[in-house]
């Protein structure tokens, strides 16, 4: 229940240009310039868990710098997020460079501490592997979440070099602790070479249904956006957006492209299409700036993680 304290908006364009002062996300104020909060957005500059191009680490700072310039009100949407509940940037979590269990423990602490009395909380990664971590915590403040997860690839691989958590394992894992309700979750925009068709069948043996990214071609939108929805139902939902489920096209600036993915439009009419569910938490991963070009992939991501704290914004308020 919002409080009665007046909300603290975002730094108003008419006055500061957007492009100038200190860099929040969508020039939200700080964690620290607040007394309260209803949704926090949060960086967490981790990348020790990739297995290829690495850099993810500049993530949040990337997509913060890109967000300067959304505005208040969100018209496909009809919602203007930050005028009635208050959302902070929490800065970002500290989080060990170098032992991945560590790391993990570091940022399931730290969402914990956002997301106490079920606040929704937006991540900007980082890569995947700080879903796991995210979906730890909030297993606690919801249980069993539904998840959709959007990206080129399954993430349900097994260990890699000997090591069990990875970028490429976090939804194995959350399956693996019942962190996840497998009946209501899903993977959207999976393509590309696997490592044979047992991915697919041990990706299924875990419980998910996939969207492949080829459906796109052949389905009515409004029937993927259908058989997403139905699948998540009334649980609480968490949305987990690797930005490679973009095409290159789209999101050059990511460590492990895959040619034949979404555009940005199809993105975010897909985020839209989940606007009435009980959204509890998401995460925008995988943008690693030093491959982007004029800030395209960090564009995106920021308007995904602004579609998504519009969602947030209609359940609290
Ligand atoms: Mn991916
Ligand atoms: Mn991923």
């Amino acid at each position: 229940m919002p409080s009665t304290h007046p909300i603290v908006p975002p730094v108003d364009g008419q006055v500061s240009p957007r492009y100038a002062g200190l860099t929040t996300f969508a020039r939200l104020p700080r964690i620290e310039d607040v007394d309260r909060h209803d949704i926090a957005v949060v960086g967490v500059p981790f990348d020790s868990g990739v297995t290829f191009r690495p850099g993810a680490r500049f993530g949040p700072g990337g997509i913060r710098e890109a967000s300067r310039l959304l505005r208040p009100y969100n018209p496909a949407l009809d919602v203007a997020p930050f005028a009635d509940v208050q959302v902070v940037d929490a800065g970002d979590i500290n989080c060990n460079p170098f032992d991945i269990t560590t790391a993990l423990a570091e940022i399931e602490a730290g969402v914990a501490a956002l997301a106490s009395g079920k606040r929704p909380v937006m991540l900007l990664g980082g890569d995947h592997t700080i879903a796991l971590a995210s979906l730890r915590a909030l297993h606690k403040e919801h249980g069993p979440l539904a998840l959709v997860h959007f990206d080129a690839h399954l993430d349900t691989w097994g260990p890699y070099f000997n090591t069990p958590i990875t970028h490429g394992t976090p939804f194995r894992a959350a399956i693996e602790e019942g962190l996840l309700l497998k009946e209501h979750s899903a993977h959207v925009g999976i393509r590309g070479s696997l490592y044979s068709p047992d991915d697919l069948t041990d990706d299924a043996e875990l419980g998910f249904t996939i969207v492949h990214a080829r459906e796109f071609h052949t389905t009515p939108f409004v029937d993927i956006i259908e058989r997403i929805s139905a699948r998540v139902g009334d649980a609480p939902l968490y949305i987990s957006i690797d930005i490679d489920v973009l095409d290159p096209a789209h999101a050059p600036g990511t460590g492990t492209p895959e040619a034949g993915g979404l555009t940005s439009r199809e993105l975010l009419e897909l985020l839209r299409g989940l606007k009435d569910k009980n959204l509890v938490g998401a995460d925008v991963v995988e943008v690693a700036p030093a491959y982007d070009h004029a800030s395209i992939t960090a564009v995106a991501a920021s308007h995904c993680a602004y579609d998504l704290i519009s969602i947030m914004s209609t359940r609290v308020s």
